[in-house]
């Protein structure tokens, strides 16, 4: 285990397990309503945990990626800054989300918000990990992987200055090395 990493919250083995039972609820869910999604990856802590669950979606899909930032410095609910555009229009379509995380909320609201207004049929949210304590705005996703404490994680997409996106597991990152830099 890297020396940055207090302790693994969740496993490789559990991802995956908990991969198949999404994977096989959304399809179930897509068929009984006789949708096709086009699934949606924020960049880009998404893509490990959008690579896992798309093999057990069985539905013809495409997917896409969207890469946005809120505007720093501020704390303002408003905007986010699109950093990258989907390349297809999103009018008239079912959208699935996928994020690697829901903190205050602030990004999905707003993404969903901005695919709405955008003439999308209806956006659905999967998020690989849930920290509800850290809600400021009202939004929840439509699946969860795991709900977790109120604590900075690392790993399976989630970064920390951009490195450890690339563990396989998720882990809580030592508290003396974002209090040291
Ligand atoms: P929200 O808009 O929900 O506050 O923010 C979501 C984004 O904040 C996530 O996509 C992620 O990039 C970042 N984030 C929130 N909590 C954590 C965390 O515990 N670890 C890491 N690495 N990023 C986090």
């Amino acid at each position: 285990m890297l020396n940055v990493v207090e302790k693994v919250l969740v496993t490789q083995e559990e991802i995956v397990k908990r991969s198949i039972e999404l994977g096989k609820e959304i399809t179930e869910d897509y068929k009984q309503a006789n949708e096709i999604p086009l699934v949606v990856g924020l960049l880009k802590g998404s893509v490990p945990f959008m690579a896992e669950l798309m093999k057990h979606i069985d539905l013809d899909f495409q997917f896409d990626f969207m890469d946005v930032s809120s505007y720093e410095g501020t704390e303002s609910i408003g905007d986010i800054r699109i950093m990258k555009d989907l390349d297809i229009s999103v009018k008239g379509l079912s959208i699935l989300l996928v994020e690697d995380i829901v903190d205050t909320g602030r990004t999905l609201k707003e993404v969903r918000r901005m695919l709405l207004n955008k003439g999308a049929k209806e956006v659905k949210i999967v998020s690989l990990l849930d920290k509800p304590e850290r809600r400021v705005v009202e939004v929840d996703a439509d699946y969860v992987g795991f709900t977790i404490p109120n604590e900075f994680v690392i790993g399976f997409g989630l970064d920390y200055n951009q490195k450890y996106r690339n563990l396989p597991y998720v882990g809580v990152l030592k508290k003396e090395i974002y209090t040291e830099e």
